[in-house]
């Protein structure tokens, strides 16, 4: 049964992620990495945490700034481009700060970019004195055009904001990019970065006063476990002695080389490294330089 919502306090933790869209695979795997699984099924609202009492609300991008505002969720999994957009649009009508990103989780990377027709020679912001400009981030664009004394009209449109020039309803557009195809597709190009943006988790502007600051800290310091080995392997191998210098020499972008106590005389050597130091031409260069069966791991979870 799904407990009721927004109440003061509660000795659950609950986190707003998307329930479909570009956000929420990624949304739901880093939680699960943390150690975290529910019992509904993804399809469903409310999904109710079995490892740990941290519960899971599915909902679309755009409420997750606000569920955390109001308290209804404790934290949330959303692009920084929204939440500075409601944390702008809040700002601009007097409201407090509500939520802040507490990190950046490395996953739904984008650009929010001024776009022009592809026809437009770019001369710099200047030009765009008088013009009108689609969005669906009014508040980050009138603030950017604020900031440099820029006079334009901000269209506010939900969707479809790329098709505004053709349509003849704005002259340029200010609007999320990643590969630049749905810009090209409108015969537009981008021109300006206002902000550059990924998934952030979200939590509200104050602490916590109950069991759930305990349990946001112990997220947290998993999430920083994760996130912090991503991409970092393990390599480990063995050699003789006198290999030792050129074999460090190779692997002088890795971490210290450590060394497992051994009995026969070969040294059993292992060092934390990223992507580039363990591909096939430097193991086979390792290799070449006395090592020998190397093993390169993946890392998922570590604590500091
Ligand atoms: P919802 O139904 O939840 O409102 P949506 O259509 O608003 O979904 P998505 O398109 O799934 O949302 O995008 C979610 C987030 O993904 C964006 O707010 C942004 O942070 C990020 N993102 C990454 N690349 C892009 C991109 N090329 N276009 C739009 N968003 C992107
Ligand atoms: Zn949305």
């Amino acid at each position: 049964m799904t407990p009721p919502l927004g109440s003061a306090t509660r000795d659950r933790l609950r986190i707003a992620i998307q329930k479909s869209g570009r956000l929420a695979e990624p949304a739901r795997a880093l939680l699960a990495s943390c150690g975290l699984s529910w019992r509904e099924s993804r399809d469903k609202l409310f999904c109710y945490g079995e490892s740990l009492p941290v519960d899971l609300l599915l909902v679309r991008d755009d409420d997750i700034p606000g569920l955390i505002a109001d308290g209804v969720c404790d934290l949330g999994i959303v692009g920084r481009n929204e939440l500075d957009e409601q944390a702008g649009a809040r700002a601009r009508i007097g409201l407090a700060p509500a939520y802040r990103a507490l990190r950046g989780l490395g996953f739904g990377q984008c650009r929010l970019m001024l776009a022009v027709p592809d026809e437009w020679e770019w001369t710099g912001p200047e030009q765009l004195q008088g013009t009108r400009i689609a969005t669906s981030y009014p508040a980050i664009l009138t603030e950017w055009l604020e900031a440099r004394g820029i006079a334009a009209q901000v269209v506010e449109l939900s969707g479809s904001v790329e098709i505004a020039p053709r349509l003849g309803t704005a002259d340029l557009i200010c609007d999320l990019v990643s590969s630049g195809a749905t810009l090209r597709a409108n015969q537009l190009k981008p021109v300006e970065t206002l902000l550059e943006s990924e998934a952030v988790l979200a939590g509200p502007a104050g602490s916590f006063d109950d069991a759930r600051a305990d349990l946001a800290q112990m997220l947290l310091r998993r999430m920083d476990g994760v996130l912090q080995v991503r991409e970092r392997k393990l390599l480990m191998f063995n050699a003789e002695r006198e290999a030792l210098p050129a074999l460090e020499r190779l692997l002088a972008d890795a971490g210290p080389l450590v060394q497992l106590p051994s009995s026969n005389g070969v040294l059993t050597l292992q060092t934390m490294c990223g992507e580039g130091t363990v591909s096939w031409q430097r193991l086979e260069e390792l290799e070449r330089a006395g090592a020998r069966q190397l093993m390169v791991l993946g890392v998922e979870r570590s604590l500091a």
